[in-house]
């Protein structure tokens, strides 16, 4: 080692030296004495690789004290960090799907602070489960006589397969062995349930004769999972829920639905497009009805099944229950929701998956018109700055032919090349609230739908 390299290690001071400077009292204060340490450690290693690779200190050992201070916050940052949404897809699975309601993040967060009912009976009105309070709510939402509430809609399908057909035979329309992402796949649902999946008609047409066909003394269940993902279209033909049903009764077997996400009001009368409403299946008389809480519902991840007292309470008892029943702050989100929809005019305002889906285009086009100047500005020089039209997604296993009509800002590289554009979504990744959006035919877009705080978008992409 040379005399230069070694007068550059003896330039790394030591880490008494360094806590003992005056400008680290403040970190000292906010992150405390073993964090900054730690940290001065790491910084003293990372200066000490430089020295070895490159024989200088790196620029930042003039200030130690803004070193640790990057070094801890890069570090202290959450897993779970809050991002601008400007995907395009208002239910993004991957960035956790619905916004909660005011009134339920209030909910939860009285839950957090507070010794709560739970499975506690104040008054003798039997609250002594913790699924009834929410079993009321839904059951005077949807006509159902009882529900049940676990983790996921995955976890629910799971359950009442296992609790409802478990050592038989479930029969499903060739059409409908939906796979929904992750390792959700109907066929494995079933094995690991104990089912034996019974495959009937063909992948584009199902007859009522299929399913009769198919029924035995092994049968336990006949069950529809709504296409929630994809669409058949062309020469096809399908069994409603009421035509099933009608052949359930007569041979003796229930009947089910995997609604996935369904929605608890008519979404048409928003201009959007219609889904599946878990009451209708329940007028129709289906026995058990499946579906998510955090997808159009717009409430926390949970799974929700509801139907009949003699099956919910065979669900209820099952042991697989216990394993999957959701916990208290699940459970005040979706009763704060839920609660909602008990005065559905108000329901475009407070329910923000609601308000992000109804929303005109005309409202992204007034946000795009008032942020380009100031992008146009910062990033005219490398981008072509502009508002274009385009289709926002509702996600979530909703249908992707069905879209909703926004506007985007779009930034397209000057010089032509998909790396400038990677460098910019990039850099937007890194910002302290990281800006997602998409690219696509060579541009970067952020559709605006899902924007509700200009200005900090703003103050983000001008930093
Ligand atoms: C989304 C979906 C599921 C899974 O629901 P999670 O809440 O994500 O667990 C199951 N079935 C269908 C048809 C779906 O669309």
């Amino acid at each position: 080692m040379n005399n230069q390299t070694q007068s550059l290690y003896s330039q790394i001071p030591a880490v008494d030296r360094l806590l003992n400077l005056p400008e680290m009292d403040g970190l000292l204060c906010e992150y405390g004495q073993h964090l900054v340490a730690e940290s001065l450690r790491n910084l003293q290693q990372q200066a000490r690789q430089e020295i070895g690779q490159h024989n200088r200190l790196p620029a930042w050992c003039q200030d130690w004290a803004t070193a640790v201070k990057n070094d801890l916050s890069q570090r202290q940052r959450s897993g779970l960090q809050p991002v601008f949404n400007l995907s395009g897809t208002v239910l993004h699975t991957n960035l956790g799907r619905a916004l909660l309601a005011e009134a339920a993040i209030e909910q939860v967060a009285s839950v957090m602070r507070n010794a709560v009912t739970l499975e506690y009976d104040l008054d003798g009105a039997g609250r002594g489960h913790r699924d009834n309070v929410i079993s009321d709510l839904l059951c005077e939402l949807t006509g159902a006589e009882a529900a049940c509430i676990v983790n996921n809609n995955a976890a629910a399908v799971m359950l009442m397969l296992a609790a409802v057909a478990a050592g038989k035979e479930v029969v499903v329309s060739r059409g409908e062995l939906v796979e929904i992402g992750g390792a959700f796949r109907v066929p494995d649902v079933m094995r690991q349930a104990g089912c034996q999946l019974v495959e009937v008609g063909t992948t584009n047409r199902t007859h009522l004769a299929d399913y009769r066909d198919a029924v035995s003394e092994q049968t336990g269940l006949l069950m529809k999972v709504h296409t929630s993902n994809y669409h058949i279209e062309g020469f096809t033909a399908a069994v409603n829920e009421e035509t099933l049903v009608t052949l359930g009764r007569e041979l003796g077997v229930p009947v089910a639905t995997d609604l996935g996400s369904g929605s608890l009001i008519d979404l048409q009368q928003y201009g959007l497009p219609a889904e599946p409403m878990p009451q209708n299946l329940i007028a129709s008389g289906v026995d058990l009805v499946t579906f998510s809480g955090d997808k159009l519902l717009g409430g926390p991840q949970a799974g929700i099944i509801l139907g009949s007292k003699y099956w919910i309470e065979k669900i209820q008892r099952h042991p697989l229950k216990r394993a999957l029943r959701a916990g208290k702050l699940t459970l005040a989100a979706l009763e704060a929701t839920l609660r909602l929809y008990q005065q559905p005019d108000r329901l475009a305002a407070s329910l923000p998956t609601l308000r992000l889906l109804s929303r005109d285009k005309s409202e992204m086009q007034v946000m795009a018109s008032q942020l380009i100047t100031p992008l146009q500005q910062r990033y005219g020089e490398q981008f072509a700055v502009s508002i274009e039209p385009c289709l926002s997604q509702i996600g979530s296993g909703s249908l992707p032919v069905d879209r909703l009509p926004s506007y985007a800002l779009t930034f397209a590289p000057m010089d032509g090349r998909g790396r400038t554009l990677e460098a910019l979504a990039e850099k937007w990744r890194g910002l302290a609230k990281p800006v997602i959006g998409r690219i696509q035919d060579g541009k970067l877009w952020l559709d605006l739908r899902c924007l509700e705080d200009q200005d900090a978008l703003l103050e983000g992409l001008l930093a």
